[in-house]
C-alpha cells in the first residue's frame, strides 16, 4: 500500500489542476488515471495519408476571452494561442435547404429577427440575475426548472423560426440535448456560465481562439510538471472511506490518503463502488445527470476553398444534420479544414448507420452549406466519445427536468474526506475547460484551507 496526502482520480484538466496546485503547496499527491493517456475529454490526434498527416482536435478546442481561469493557466504554462479564422460572410441554410450569405444579422426576416432579439433580451436578463454556481437560488427557479426550454420558448414567442433558432443555440449546440428534454432553468444556467446568452451565441466570443498544437497541451503540460506522481492505466473501482481518509483500490493495488478527489464526470462516480455506500442522495443526484450527445465531424480539403468565395466557413442551419459549421484550419496549414456538429436525436439516427453511410450523410449536409466541393475531402474524422465508457457522450452532463433545483447543490458537496468535481459541476465555465480549471482550483483551495 502507498500512502499520500491526497489522491486524485482522473487526469483530465480538473484533476490535474487540483493536483498541480496541491503539489505546488507541498502536498504529496498521487493521480490515478484509468485511460492509457492524459487529458480526458481533450485529445489531439494525427490523421491523414501516411507522410501527410495533420492534427485533429477530437475533443475540446476553443478558448473565449471571458474564460480567465483557462487564459490564466495558458499563460502560466506558456502555451500560445491563435484566433479562429472568421473573415468573410457566414451562411444560414433555411428550412427548405437554401443557403443564404450574411454578415452580422441572421437572414431570417424582420419580424423573426425582432422575436430573436426579444428572446435574447429575456435570456440575458435571467442570466444576469443568476449565479451560475447556484442556479437554484434564482427567483422563479422552481417554475423555470419544471418547464422544458422549448415549451418555455413557445410560451414567450409565437414565431416558430425564432424558437427553433434560439432552441438550437442551447439545445443541440451547447447541452447537445433536444430542447424539450432539459429545463428552462438549465438553459439559463448554460447562458449565465458564459456571462450571458449573447456571449454564448456569439461565435466570435465563445469560439474565439485555439491553442497552438491543440488544447490537450494544457493537461499534458500539467502532467509533465507532476511527473511520476501521475499513473496511467489505473481504473479505480472501489473506494473505502471514513472521516479520517480513504483507501482506493486499483486491481490488486491499494493506495491510502487523508483526502480523495474524484475528478470524474458525475455519471462516472456511480461506476465506482463505495464502502460504506454513498448516501442515497449523493447517488440519486448523479443518476439524474446524463451526457448530451454530439458527433464532432472534421473534413480536410486540399485548400480552404470557401475562403476564395468570400466565405468565413461559419454556418448555421437548425434543420440540417450538421447544425453548425466553422473553418477549423490550424494556423499556418495550407490545407483547409471544416468542423461541424451532429447533435442529439440526429446523432442517435446517424449513429445507427454504417460508417460510410454516415460519412455520406454528413458530407451531403456540408454540401448544403458549401456546395459539391464539400463532398470530396482528403481526410474525414469523427469523434466518438459516446462509445467510450470513461466518458460516455459529449460535451458534458446536465440534469433532466427538475433536477437542478432538486439535486444541483449535492453534486458539489464534499463527503467526509472526498471531494467531487469536473467541468460538469462548474458555475462559470460550465461544461468547458475553463470550468474544469476553476473546479480544480476550488477543490485544491478547500483542501489546503482544511490542512492548515
Ligand atoms: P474529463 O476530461 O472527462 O476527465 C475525467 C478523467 O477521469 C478522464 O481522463 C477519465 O478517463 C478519468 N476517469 C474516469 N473514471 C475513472 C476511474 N474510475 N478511475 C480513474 N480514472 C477515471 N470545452 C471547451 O472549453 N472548449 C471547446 O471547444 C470544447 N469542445 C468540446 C468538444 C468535444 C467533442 C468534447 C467531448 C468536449 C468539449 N469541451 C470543450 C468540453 C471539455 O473538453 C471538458 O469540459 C473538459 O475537458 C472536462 O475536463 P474534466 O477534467 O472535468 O473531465
Amino acid at each position: 500500500m502507498t500512502t499520500h496526502d491526497v489522491i486524485v482520480v482522473g487526469a483530465g484538466v480538473t484533476g490535474l489542476t487540483a493536483a498541480w496546485r496541491l503539489a505546488q503547496a507541498g502536498q504529496d499527491v498521487l493521480v490515478l488515471e484509468a485511460r492509457d493517456r492524459i487529458g480526458g475529454r481533450l485529445r489531439t490526434e494525427a490523421h491523414g495519408a501516411p507522410g501527410a498527416e495533420a492534427d485533429f482536435e477530437i475533443g475540446g478546442q476553443w478558448v473565449s476571452p471571458d474564460q480567465d481561469a483557462l487564459l490564466g493557466i495558458l499563460d502560466e504554462l506558456e502555451l500560445p494561442t491563435y484566433p479562429r479564422f472568421r473573415e468573410g460572410e457566414s451562411l444560414y441554410v433555411d428550412k427548405t435547404g437554401v443557403a443564404h450569405r450574411f454578415g452580422e444579422e441572421l437572414p431570417v426576416g424582420e419580424s423573426t429577427s425582432a422575436a430573436i432579439a426579444q428572446l435574447t433580451k429575456t435570456l440575458d436578463g435571467l442570466a444576469a440575475a443568476m449565479d451560475p454556481a447556484r442556479p437554484w437560488e434564482l427567483d422563479d427557479a422552481d417554475h423555470l426548472d419544471s418547464v422544458s426550454f422549448r415549451a418555455w420558448l413557445e410560451q414567450q414567442c409565437d414565431d416558430p423560426v425564432a424558437v427553433d433558432n434560439v432552441a438550437l443555440y442551447i439545445g443541440p449546440a451547447m447541452l447537445t440535448k433536444p430542447a424539450h428534454s432539459f429545463s428552462a432553468l438549465q438553459a439559463v444556467q448554460m447562458a449565465a456560465s458564459a456571462g450571458s446568452f449573447s456571449n454564448l451565441v456569439d461565435a466570435d466570443v465563445i469560439l474565439d481562439r485555439r491553442v497552438v498544437g491543440g488544447l490537450q497541451r494544457v493537461p499534458l503540460a500539467l502532467a509533465s510538471r507532476l511527473g511520476d506522481r501521475v499513473r496511467l492505466g489505473q481504473d479505480v473501482t472501489l473506494v473505502e472511506w471514513d472521516e479520517d481518509g480513504a483507501v482506493v483500490h486499483v486491481g490488486n493495488e491499494i493506495h491510502a490518503a487523508r483526502r480523495l478527489v474524484l475528478a470524474v464526470p458525475p455519471t462516472l462516480v456511480t461506476r465506482i463502488r463505495f464502502s460504506p455506500e454513498l448516501p442515497a442522495e449523493h447517488r440519486i443526484a448523479r443518476e439524474h445527470q446524463s451526457f448530451g450527445l454530439v458527433i464532432k465531424v472534421q473534413a480536410q480539403y486540399a485548400t480552404p476553398f470557401w475562403r476564395a468565395d468570400g466565405l468565413s466557413g461559419t454556418g448555421f442551419a437548425p434543420w440540417q444534420l450538421v447544425h453548425e459549421v466553422y473553418d477549423n484550419t490550424p494556423e499556418g496549414e495550407p490545407r483547409g479544414m471544416l468542423v461541424g456538429f451532429v447533435s442529439d436525436e440526429r446523432a442517435d439516427a446517424v449513429g445507427r448507420l454504417s460508417e460510410s453511410e454516415r460519412r455520406d450523410r454528413v458530407l451531403e449536409s456540408l454540401a448544403a452549406y458549401f456546395g459539391d466541393a464539400a463532398l470530396e475531402p482528403l481526410t474525414y474524422v469523427e469523434s466518438d466519445w459516446q462509445h467510450q465508457e470513461l466518458t460516455g457522450g459529449a460535451y458534458g452532463t446536465s440534469f433532466d427536468l427538475g433536477g437542478l433545483t432538486r439535486w444541483g447543490a449535492v453534486l458539489r458537496e464534499p463527503l467526509g474526506p472526498i471531494e467531487f468535481g469536473s467541468s460538469d459541476v462548474a458555475g462559470h465555465g460550465f461544461q468547458h475547460v475553463d470550468g474544469a480549471v476553476r473546479v480544480g482550483d476550488e477543490i485544491a483551495h478547500r483542501i489546503l484551507a482544511d490542512a492548515t
